[in-house]
């Protein structure tokens, strides 16, 4: 084998506190000879880095810093790129590949990539309000200096149309304050202005702060770069101030256990034709005007369907 061989380590930290980075990433960091990342992910794990090079740089550095990283690492350099939250979920690892793409790296070549998954932001800021994100979820970053706004706004319709639970990353920035604006207009379309919104300001971090308010008043709070935001479907309540979207278990079964009338465990909710409404998560596709038969399975032929497969 090459002697030569570097690896790039690709370092999800997480949201900041160190009890939330994985031991594997902490061990990324040690083992690393230098530490890449942007100033305040730096200083998140200075305490991991003493003795070691450090390359730190502002923002819209990051081309660069992808680059330094990648190319320290091809001379044989044991190097972590570090971002925040996970690497792969709007962080460095897709910038990284295009970088090894333009060198025409392949695998087997210097450097060894290892690519070390941490907590993204929509883990850790739904763990301080609740349990928003039990049912279907979708992220969008309002983000529009690498994405048209068009298409950004274009997305936010159809979460907010196809009744998904949404976290938006990067809601506002100092200069950019006009998205979020935009975003809650659009989303109103869809959702009841008494729908469930949570404001997670730096999740597991000094200045951590966490607001429950909703979707007509959400904009009255402070929203920053350091902010998710998450709203909830037309299913998520708010029960002893914490956000709750539901996964729909009341609809199959009853409280003590047992199954409900017409329901088969291990087989597609079915719907009843008359008679009792079910939790309304599972009628959510009729209120969005789609076909309530495309859903409704009559439990005979959900055996049938379910023995052939
Ligand atoms: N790779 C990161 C996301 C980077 S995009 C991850 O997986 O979490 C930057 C955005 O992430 C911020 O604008 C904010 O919306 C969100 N974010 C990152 N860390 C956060 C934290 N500790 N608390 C709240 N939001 C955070």
């Amino acid at each position: 084998m090459d002697e030569l061989r570097g690896i790039l380590y690709v370092v999800g930290i997480g949201p900041g506190a160190e009890a939330h980075t994985t031991p594997a990433a902490l061990r990324a960091i040690a083992d690393a000879e230098l530490v890449v990342g942007y100033t305040t992910y730096i200083k998140l794990v200075r305490h991991l880095t003493e003795g070691k090079e450090i390359i730190k740089t502002g923002m819209t550095e990051e081309i660069d810093r992808a680059r330094a990283a990648v190319e320290r690492a091809k001379a044989g350099g044991k190097v972590a790129l570090i971002s925040s939250g996970d690497p792969g979920v709007y962080g460095m690892a897709g910038l990284v590949f295009q970088v090894l793409k333009e060198m025409g790296w392949k695998r087997g070549d210097s450097p060894e990539l290892r690519i070390i998954p941490g907590m993204t932001a929509l883990n850790s800021c739904s763990s301080l309000v609740g349990a928003p994100l039990v049912h279907d979820f979708c992220s969008i970053s309002l983000s529009d200096l690498l994405t048209p706004w068009p298409v950004i706004a274009r997305r936010i319709d159809a979460a907010a149309g196809a009744d998904f639970v949404i976290g938006l990353y990067n809601p506002a920035s100092g200069r950019r304050t006009r998205q979020i604006v935009e975003a809650q207009a659009i989303i109103r379309k869809y959702r009841e202005g008494t729908t469930p919104v949570a404001l997670v300001k730096s999740a597991y971090r000094k200045l951590e702060n966490a607001v429950l308010t909703d979707v007509d008043h959400f904009l009255e709070y402070e929203i920053g770069m350091l902010t998710t935001v998450l709203v909830g479907s037309s299913q998520t309540f708010v029960y002893e101030g914490y956000m709750v979207t539901p996964r729909g278990y009341t609809n199959k079964y009853e409280w003590d256990g047992t199954v409900r009338e017409g329901q088969r465990p291990g087989f597609s909710l079915v719907l009843p034709r008359d008679g009792a409404d079910p939790d309304p998560a599972a009628l959510a596709p009729s209120r969005l005007g789609l076909a309530a038969e495309l859903h409704v399975v009559p439990t005979a032929a959900a055996d049938i369907l379910e023995e052939e497969e």
